[in-house]
């Protein structure tokens, strides 16, 4: 198989082509056609595995009809939120989205903590589609108002098992009551313990599971 028999939009073809891979790894063959068509996805995956173009591919493919050239910050409301445990997680992944964005004009953000917030705050009130956050970030934009969750469509949890052994339950039952409830959610984790599973009954809407 080849990227161009997803039936990715070319936008992303194109960037996936720059970047000169030439065939999905097998994560991203699995779960690429079934977040396409916008079922809930529980991926079992460690980090190098291209995990990260696995959701963020069909990702974007579903935010082009949702693609806008308009200056406006109100023309681009948050529609994809990526959430991570750590922010060198968060400021990789956000680099990934930039990649694969490259070609198209969806815009994306990055939040995490133990930066200033205010070059932060700034990019959200600007208006980005995709949203890469750490879960309590993003909880303090909230608060201040700086962003408005209202119209997420597509959810990730990326890394959830180190999101839960860091605490971070709490903080992502606080955001997920943000969100609509019709969305769509993906969770990948290195492995699938008891509380992940949890997690997935908590969030997730009968998923499909992908070990690779
Ligand atoms: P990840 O597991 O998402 O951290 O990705 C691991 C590495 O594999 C990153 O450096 C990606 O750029 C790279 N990568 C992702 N997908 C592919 C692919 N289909 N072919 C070659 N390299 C890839």
């Amino acid at each position: 198989a080849t990227f161009s028999d997803f039936g990715l939009h070319p936008s992303i073809l194109q960037a996936i082509a720059a970047t000169g891979y030439t065939h999905p790894t097998p994560i991203q063959a699995q779960a690429i056609p079934i977040a396409m068509e916008g079922r809930d996805v529980m991926g079992a995956a460690q980090t190098g595995t291209g995990k990260t173009a696995a959701f963020t591919l069909p990702i974007l493919h579903r935010l082009m009809q949702f693609a806008n050239t308009s200056a406006s910050p109100a023309r681009h409301p948050v529609r994809a939120l990526i959430l991570t445990p750590t922010r060198e997680l968060a400021d990789q992944v956000y680099e990934n989205v930039a990649t694969y964005s490259a070609a198209t004009p969806l815009r994306a953000a990055v939040v995490f903590g133990g930066v200033d917030i205010n070059p932060q705050r700034d990019a959200l009130r600007r208006g980005c589609e995709l949203l890469v956050a750490t879960p309590g970030r993003l909880l303090d934009h909230v608060e201040q108002k700086n962003v408005n969750l209202g119209q997420v469509g597509i959810l990730v949890l990326d890394e959830a098992d180190r999101m839960l052994d860091m605490g971070f339950l709490p903080d992502l039952d606080r955001i997920m009551r943000l969100l609509p409830v019709n969305r769509q959610s993906l969770l990948f984790s290195a492995t699938f313990s008891n509380e992940i599973r949890k997690l997935g009954r908590n969030f997730l809407r009968n998923p499909v599971e992908i070990e690779v």
